[in-house]
């Protein structure tokens, strides 16, 4: 177990916390600031409990340079008005400065400040440890919150843990707690869906599980690639004609570790992949030579249902179809709603995509736990140790 908020007295501390605040922007406005909302609960706790809270976070790719489009200050500004106080931006083209450190000396408790985009500085994604001593320098606690880059060992994120008692947030606590609790200790039937486009991306999540769980569904573009392995046509769709033999594997070992292995048996085929062409359900054993598939059809959709009927744990990662465009989004959302109805059942979701996928669908709330990190979530699937996780003292 890793510490968590709960492990610390905050009073009169000032507490450096790494969150996620990397949010969509267009041209300097905020278009979506879930993720903002999301790092509230740590901040206010701290708050809470009598501390401060220097916030750190990255925001884009600025490749080590300072770039006026990427600075937090909207993000400041939009945190200010969630928080209802004010938080200053204690901006500085490299982050950190003796003047930056001196500023942050000055925060007194209740007071929340943030620095400028970490990767303004070149020595972030190199976790430099002179950049990181810099960062943790006048700050008494580390906590971290950023799910999202815990599979990168950059300064603000791992490095600084080295100089500072560490924690995780409440983020990360969750994280750490479903992900466990479906990984290690399952509640059987432990079903995994997976989808998305390239078998080649998950071929480390299939590996992984394949001793754990008793069914593997499979559905999104990643199948054609299965039935082409099997001999049968699939027409347009995609294909990774290099990974056949990779696919023909996984049959077989889902063979030999006797875990179910479920392909669609019908596909919602069109000519292009674009809203309004003419669609049809067919099977997937006869998609025609001039159509690809680009959903799954209502009998898989059917299928799945029954299949998941009885799980007691389900991790879902990638889309059935391509979600974003209406024409070919029943499917995933059809799952979302299947996975929201398992009254009796952990149900986890794993995976960028997926996640704004079931965010669309409206079925958010009826879901145990949707990462907060793509990559990073995909990772802890496949069983490997996260830096950002591994850096935080044990409890
Ligand atoms: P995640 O981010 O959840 O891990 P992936 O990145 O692997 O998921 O896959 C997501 C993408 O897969 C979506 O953009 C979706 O449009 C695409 N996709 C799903 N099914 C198909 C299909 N049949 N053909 C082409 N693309 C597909
Ligand atoms: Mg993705």
């Amino acid at each position: 177990m890793k510490k968590t908020l709960k492990d610390f007295d905050f009073k009169n501390k000032r507490v450096l916390l790494r969150a996620d605040l990397n949010v969509p922007l267009d041209n300097k406005e905020i278009t979506n600031d879930a993720r903002i909302r999301k790092s509230l609960p740590s901040i206010k706790y701290i708050l809470d409990q009598g501390g401060s809270v220097v916030l750190l976070s990255h925001l884009g790719r600025p490749k080590g340079v300072y770039d006026e489009n990427l600075s937090l200050k909207p993000v400041a500004k939009r945190i200010s008005e969630l928080l209802g106080q004010e938080v200053k931006l204690l901006a500085d083209k490299n982050v950190i400065s003796d003047e930056i450190i001196e500023e942050i000396k000055k925060v007194k408790a209740g007071q929340v400040v943030m620095l400028e985009n970490t990767r303004f500085n070149p020595a972030e994604k190199k976790n430099d440890q002179e950049f990181s001593k810099k960062l943790a320098g006048a700050c008494d606690i580390f906590i971290s919150d950023a799910f999202g880059t815990t599979h990168r060992a950059h300064a603000s994120n791992v490095g600084v843990a080295s100089f500072l008692p560490s924690g995780v947030g409440f983020l990360i606590e969750k994280e750490i707690k479903y992900f466990s609790e479906a990984l290690n200790n399952p509640k059987r039937p432990f079903v995994i869906i997976m989808g998305g486009v390239k078998v080649s991306d998950k071929i480390g999540v299939i590996e992984n599980l394949f001793d754990k769980v008793d069914k593997l569904i499979i559905v999104g573009a990643m199948a054609y690639t299965f039935y082409k392995a099997m001999g049968y046509s699939v027409g347009k769709s995609f294909v990774e004609e290099d990974k056949l033999d990779l696919a023909k594997s996984i049959l077989d070992q889902a063979k030999e570790k006797k875990v179910k292995l479920i392909l669609p048996v019908d596909t919602l085929v069109a000519p292009e992949m674009k809203n309004g062409y003419p669609r049809k359900v067919v099977s997937c054993k006869e998609i025609p030579d001039d159509l690809m598939g680009l959903d799954i059809g209502d009998e898989t959709i059917k299928e799945i249902k029954e299949e998941l009927k009885d799980a007691r744990t389900v991790i879902w990662n990638g889309p059935a179809g391509v979600f974003e465009l209406e024409d070919f989004s029943k499917g995933t959302f059809a799952i979302a709603e299947i996975l929201a109805n398992l009254d009796q059942a952990l149900t986890v979701i794993g995976g960028g995509d997926s996640a704004s996928a079931v965010e669309k669908s409206g079925y958010e709330d009826k879901i145990s736990h949707i990462s907060t990190g793509g990559g990073a979530s995909l990772e802890l699937i496949e069983g490997k140790k996260l830096p950002g996780i591994e850096c935080i003292e044990e409890a």
